[in-house]
């Protein structure tokens, strides 16, 4: 095995885990094909890693000791079911397994829908450690099947049975419906979970606007605490029709809500020309930016949206907002609040700051796996 010695400058970061070495951090004659296990020295420092060609970064790091083999990838598998156990106390039976980086196994994602698996890749180099992961897997839990979706193609089995079309998953005791092959992103967001739970708790008796509400995550947590009435809007009609069926299979009552298929910014300008108001807004939108060059016109899309939305919330009621680009900072979001809260004339004081899910772990030394950002903050006039 090819052994790559690295800038010294690394050493204090790798020694702390961080997992990952860029490209321009590697020996320029380093030629080889993704996926090829490399180990990396820096003074005292050395772990192994998977190279990879393309891309910013080159090698992703996964083990100090030794060459991981199935053994070792078992272990990680099982550190992180332990550490889920209490999201399997509670209710819920769909969740992230595996976070990547955050679980030790970099690159790889895994989701459980009740009995079926669902693994990621998002690198070429991590592929040839899928049969590891799915061996892993279901000798760890009952599982029907296990899929797998490759970063570029299509999601297929790799092990078992495919999962039915009425697949239902819980999540704190709230049905969904999980549609593998059809959802947009590939079934539901795990990551606002305790989120949804929070502001629920601030729902009884509220009417709520729950915008970009996918498959009715917020708005059936909201329904269950007793909220007055709510409208959801989503610009996917596939989405909405899925919120709508399951809000039917919780058993709650639809007449307290009413759904549209909308671009949310026009639908918030609307009701504001329409002078409408809100107890509670949530706004959970797509992520606006992927790389760094997009970061500022993100920002400024933040600002509009979170300005649009303040001018529905009645004074003193609640406006829940996210934002699920990396690039955008939390300091830098409550930046994007603050100057919403200006350009509506609003005071807006922050009440809960959260991130994602305790699924989705960010450890101290890879602040990078810091993703989510979930703020509910109390709207009030400027004096
Ligand atoms: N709140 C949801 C997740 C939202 S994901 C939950 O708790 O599960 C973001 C959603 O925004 C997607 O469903 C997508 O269809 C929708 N979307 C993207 N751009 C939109 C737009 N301009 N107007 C309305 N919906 C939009």
């Amino acid at each position: 095995m090819i052994t790559l010695e690295l800038p010294l400058a690394l050493q204090s970061r790798l020694s702390q885990g961080h997992p990952w070495v860029y490209r321009n951090q590697v020996p320029a004659t380093s030629d080889l094909a993704s996926g090829t296990w490399v180990q990396v020295r820096c003074g005292r420092f050395a772990a192994f890693g998977l190279w990879e060609a393309h891309g910013a970064i080159a090698i992703r790091l996964f083990s100090r000791r030794a060459l991981p083999d199935a053994d070792w990838v078992a272990d990680r598998v099982a550190e992180a079911w332990d550490l889920r156990s209490p999201l399997r106390a509670g209710a819920t039976s769909a969740y992230r397994w595996i976070y990547g980086e955050s679980d030790g196994l970099p690159g790889i994602v895994v989701d459980l829908y009740g009995e079926f698996a669902l693994i990621r890749t998002y690198v070429e180099s991590v592929e040839s450690l899928v049969p590891e992961v799915a061996e892993a897997l279901h000798a760890h839990a009952t599982l029907q099947g296990i899929l797998w979706q490759p970063r570029e193609g299509v999601l297929g089995p790799v092990w078992g049975r495919l999962p039915p079309p009425d697949l239902t998953v819980e999540e704190h005791g709230i049905l969904f419906h999980a549609d593998l092959f059809a959802g947009q992103k590939t079934g539901l967001y795990f990551d606002q979970r305790e989120n949804r739970l929070t502001l629920a708790s601030r729902c009884g008796d509220q009417t709520v606007l729950d915008c970009f509400c996918y498959v009715g995550g917020f708005s059936l947590y909201a329904l269950r605490a007793g909220a007055r009435s709510i409208t959801a809007c989503d610009s996917s009609a596939a989405a909405v029709e899925a919120a709508q069926h399951n809000l039917l299979l919780n058993g709650f009552d639809p007449s307290l809500h009413t759904f549209l298929v909308q671009d949310c910014f026009d639908l918030l300008e609307q009701f504001s020309a329409e002078g409408r108001r809100f107890d509670v807004v949530i706004l959970d939108p797509p992520s606006f930016a992927r790389d760094r060059p997009s970061r500022h016109a993100a920002e400024r899309a933040y600002v509009r949206l979170n300005r649009l939305a303040l001018g529905l919330v009645r004074p003193g009621g609640l406006l829940a907002s996210s934002s699920c680009t990396s690039q955008v900072s939390p300091q830098a979001f409550h930046q994007v609040l603050a100057e919403a809260a200006r350009q509506a004339g609003r005071r807006l004081l922050i009440m809960h700051d959260a991130g994602q899910a305790v699924d989705h772990p960010v450890p101290a030394h890879f602040p990078e796996a810091r993703y989510l950002k979930f703020v509910v903050s109390r709207v009030l006039p400027v004096p």
